[in-house]
């Protein structure tokens, strides 16, 4: 078994440069993936100066764990905006993620980018007998938009279900692949691309924004945060609008792709695609829940191989984990962060869609500073109002994570670590302590400079990870994934 993405098989990249001087730029854009190079792909005709940064790789964050798939069957979530708006605006959201598969599919033709991007039907079903209502409601609403979805008894293959909708314009592709092609395309047009180069701090100034890496700082006129979960708190305070759903996916080898994705529109999701290189892959999501309350990898991974192999294949490959960030009312958040502020832009909040909703966001965020009208601008606005009452799965998430903080903060080693894991305290500090193979002891502080949550140990990757936003550290305490900008290393002597 490779616990990594399948997306990341075989994907060979020139590194890209780290940036080592200060640079002045029209527009910064920090985070490469789906969403950061689609906005510097729309903005490659314009006259304006483009700099693009990633902490990391190019496409290789949230990016390269999703399953890949172009679809408006997006389990129940019109559902969810009708019930918190209206007809009209869940008919908007639809039709704004057709209009993305189209971006999407027009790039791959106009450019020729091979990315296994294929056509095939989406379903969205239920096993729960109680839940067939909710999918007739959403049967009721697509039919009142586009009269094109179908009733069927069961999905093509066996698999548990009671009722299915099926309609056929979708798709599925490489993410990894696609977002690599963008970029080839977007250096030949001159952005510049630098890779391994982190933003710690961003400094408003009177006419644009001074980021800094750690030795560097960029002066831009206008910075798109394309970086999935944003570095800082203000302004916006995420953590108090936004929560991350965590889920576990994986890949086996079946006889014959059968052409279509799936996803269920019950509590426990579970999603289904097809990929096809020189053999035939399942790709299997599911146990999606909350990020804290899901942090036991190993039994997850076990939970979710039972389920591979009960129902779709044995022969499984590549399993994986990925978050993505959930929002009140299903939305996006795309476009200017802050009233009365021109310079600071952003594209998050996909709510598990980003493949069609971080393409739409670099079209619609480039319209933003091209200053072209874009009609799915006002939609995905961050400055909507989130009010109490849209935002009770929100409030309800925050119960929970203040709880999870607090418990954090009380429990220190959880039942399923081995013994070579352990968390004490000394002086009132938490250290994380792991012992390698050869009996050497990795020390880390236990704390999360994000936001000072306790971190908890990931026996499957051997990562220190945040059950509150997402930040993961390796073993000796270098931050691997944000929002943490800061590792968690510690001097040896501090212990003594
Ligand atoms: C299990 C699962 C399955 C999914 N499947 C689908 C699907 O089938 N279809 C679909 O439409 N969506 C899907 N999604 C959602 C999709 O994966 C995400 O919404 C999307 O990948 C987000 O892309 P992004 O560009 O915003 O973020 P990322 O891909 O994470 O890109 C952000 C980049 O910013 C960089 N970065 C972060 N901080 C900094 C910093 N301080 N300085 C510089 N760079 C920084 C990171 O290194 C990263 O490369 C799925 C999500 C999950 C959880």
């Amino acid at each position: 078994m490779i616990y990594n993405s399948l997306w990341l098989k075989g994907i060979k990249t020139k590194a890209e440069p780290i940036l080592n001087k200060d640079i002045n730029t029209d527009i910064l854009i920090i985070g490469g993936g789906i969403t950061g190079i689609s906005t510097a792909f729309y903005l490659k005709d314009s006259k304006l100066n483009i700099t693009l940064v990633d902490s990391f790789k190019i496409g290789h964050g949230t990016t390269a764990k999703t399953t890949g798939k172009l679809t408006y069957m997006q389990d129940l979530i019109y559902n969810k905006i009708q019930n918190i708006y209206n007809f009209n605006k869940a008919k908007k959201y639809l039709d704004s993620q057709k209009y993305a598969i189209e971006l999407v599919k027009s790039n791959i033709l106009n450019y020729n980018i091979k990315c296994n991007f294929e056509s095939n039907s989406s379903y969205v079903f239920t096993d729960n007998s109680n839940n067939i209502n909710k999918i007739n409601k959403l049967k009721t609403f697509l039919n009142k938009a586009y009269n094109d979805c179908k009733v069927v008894p069961h999905l093509p293959i066996k698999y548990p279900c009671k009722y299915a909708l099926r309609v056929d314009n979708t798709a599925t592709f490489h993410p990894v692949k696609y977002v690599l092609a963008l970029k080839d395309i977007c250096q030949k047009s001159g952005i510049n691309i630098y890779e391994n180069t982190k933003i710690i701090n961003l400094e408003k100034t009177i006419d644009g924004y001074i980021a800094k890496t750690k030795n560097n700082k960029i002066i831009a006129k206008k910075v798109v945060l394309a970086c999935h979960y944003p570095f800082f708190l203000k302004p916006y305070f995420f953590p108090f609008k936004t929560y991350l759903e965590k889920s576990y996916v994986a890949s086996g080898i079946v006889p014959k792709n059968k052409m279509f994705n799936a996803i269920s529109g019950d509590d426990d999701t579970h999603s289904i695609r097809y990929y096809s290189d020189t053999k035939d892959y399942i790709i299997y999501a599911g146990l999606a829940k909350p990020l804290g309350s899901n942090m036991d990898n190993e039994k997850n991974f076990k939970d979710l191989t039972w389920h591979m192999e009960s129902n779709l294949t044995k022969d499984i490959k590549y399993e994986w984990f990925n978050y993505d960030i959930i929002t009140p009312d299903g939305l996006p958040l795309i476009g200017y962060l802050e009233k009365d502020n021109n310079n600071l832009l952003i594209g998050t909040g996909f709510n598990t869609w980003g493949m069609t909703n971080g393409s739409l966001a670099g079209k619609i965020l480039s319209d933003l500073i091209k200053g072209k009208e874009n009609k799915y601008q006002d939609l995905f606005d961050p400055k909507r109002n989130l009010t109490f009452l849209k935002s009770i799965n929100i409030l309800n998430y925050n119960i929970d994570a203040g709880v999870n903080y607090v418990l954090s903060k009380i429990k220190t080693n959880y039942n399923f670590y081995p013994d070579n894991v352990k968390v004490i305290t000394k002086d009132g500090v938490k250290y994380g302590i792991y012992i390698d193979e050869n009996q050497k002891e990795h020390i880390v502080y236990n704390l999360c400079p994000h936001l000072k949550c306790n971190l908890v140990f990931n026996t499957i990757y051997k990562t220190w990870d945040c059950p509150c936003h997402g930040s993961r550290f390796d073993i000796d305490g270098k931050v691997i994934k944000g929002p943490s900008v800061y590792n968690i290393s510690i001097n040896k002597d501090t212990l003594k």
